[in-house]
């Protein structure tokens, strides 16, 4: 065993400090990641919170990692000592149903095995990147472009992800009129990512304070949902919407949004279950769907896509010891837009 300096959270709702533990060693496919850095997603504070229930404690968070293979097993082909990766949101699955065969291991019927909050085949739990090292099987890391920077690529890995995955299924692209509601961590990667695919990109904020901010990244038009008039003016005009907020909102009000045929995609996870009342659906023949970050193959193919387009995530780069009031921060949705932690702050006391 490997032992591995991070911070965790003792028990539900609890600050996170400092932690060691330890890893398996490295065994014939997997590789060690030096992880450099890693993103603060808010399923981070959903899961220490334990809001969806089953949450494991110590928890060491963080799905959003990257940094450089130092050590790789005997059988590992596809990676070599110094290569920049990242790590997702899960680290195994089964590799044998028919969703892992189409190379959407996130919807493993098994169960994917998240990076943290997880149990791995052996029955160890799983432990994320808020870590200085992680042991990954090579089939779950990522390759991360060379003109990607490290810290501001690691939020690709989930965030980015999350909204790749249901912008390319849902084929946003020039024609289309897309809405992404809340301008968070995973809502600004929509913004940019929808913008690059030649989307007609609308932002729905709960205020007009992140504006500017939202036209930079690639909105035309932005609406502040705390003003009704929003959605008088808006009622029948998206082809998709993408709700990427975390606490609860009135479903019904945005499906009266979407133009016929139009798709509303829920990624934000509230804590608590929302009603859908039938006349939003049945009147516009209008569809309501989920979805849930990426396979492997996808999150590769939205990394160089990134990577070609120019794009990374909008980061506040921040010590490991101001983790607790970065998540005050995400809750106060102070965010522009991803905090991320320099994982070498590690070694200061
Ligand atoms: P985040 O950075 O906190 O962003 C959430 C945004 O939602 C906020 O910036 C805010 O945007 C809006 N919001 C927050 N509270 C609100 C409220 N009370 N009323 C209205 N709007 C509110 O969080 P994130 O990391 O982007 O994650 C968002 C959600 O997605 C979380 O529930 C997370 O667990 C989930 N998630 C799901 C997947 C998946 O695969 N499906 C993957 C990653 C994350 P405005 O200020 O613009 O309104
Ligand atoms: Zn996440
Ligand atoms: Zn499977």
């Amino acid at each position: 065993m490997m032992k591995v300096n991070g911070y965790a959270a003792q028990s539900a709702k609890a600050a996170l400090v400092p932690y060691s533990f330890e890893r398996r060693e490295v065994g014939d496919n997997d590789v060690l990641v030096e992880i450099q850095y890693c993103g603060i997603c808010h399923t981070d504070i959903h899961q220490v919170g334990d809001e969806w229930g089953g949450s494991t404690f110590p928890m060491v968070p963080g799905h959003e990692i990257t940094g450089i293979i130092s050590k790789t097993g005997p059988k590992v082909t596809r990676y070599k000592i110094g290569d920049r990766v990242g790590v997702g949101c899960f680290v195994n699955s089964c590799r044998k149903c028919d969703a892992c065969k189409k190379n959407l291991e996130q919807y493993c019927t098994d169960g994917m095995v998240t990076t943290y909050n997880g149990t791995e085949k052996d029955g160890t739990v799983t432990h994320g990147g808020y870590s200085n090292r992680i042991v990954v099987d090579e089939n779950y890391v990522l390759r991360i472009p060379d003109s990607l920077p490290l810290d501001k690529a690691a939020p690709l890995l989930c965030a980015g992800i999350t909204l790749y995955s249901p912008l390319m299924h849902w084929n946003a692209g020039p024609g289309k009129k897309v809405a992404i509601i809340g301008l968070g961590g995973i809502g600004h990667m929509g913004v940019k990512i929808a913008h690059a695919l030649g989307a007609e990109v609308t932002v729905l904020s709960h205020s007009l304070k992140k504006q500017e901010d939202g036209k930079k990244l690639g909105a035309y038009y932005f609406y502040a949902t705390s003003d009704p008039e929003t959605f008088e003016k808006l009622k029948g005009r998206f082809d998709l919407i993408i709700n990427t907020v975390s606490a609860d909102l009135d479903w019904n009000q945005y499906l009266e949004l979407l133009a016929l045929d139009g798709s509303m995609i829920v990624v934000g996870i509230p804590e608590k279950q929302t009603s859908v009342g039938a006349f939003p659906l049945v009147a516009g023949r209008r569809s309501l769907s989920g979805s849930l970050i990426g396979g492997i193959k996808e999150t590769q193919e939205m990394l160089d896509f990134c990577a070609k387009n120019n794009i990374a995530s909008e980061i506040e780069l921040i010590p490991i010891q101001k983790v607790n009031d970065a998540y005050k921060r995400v809750l106060n949705s102070d965010v522009r837009y991803r905090f991320v932690i320099d994982i070498k702050s590690l070694e200061q006391k």
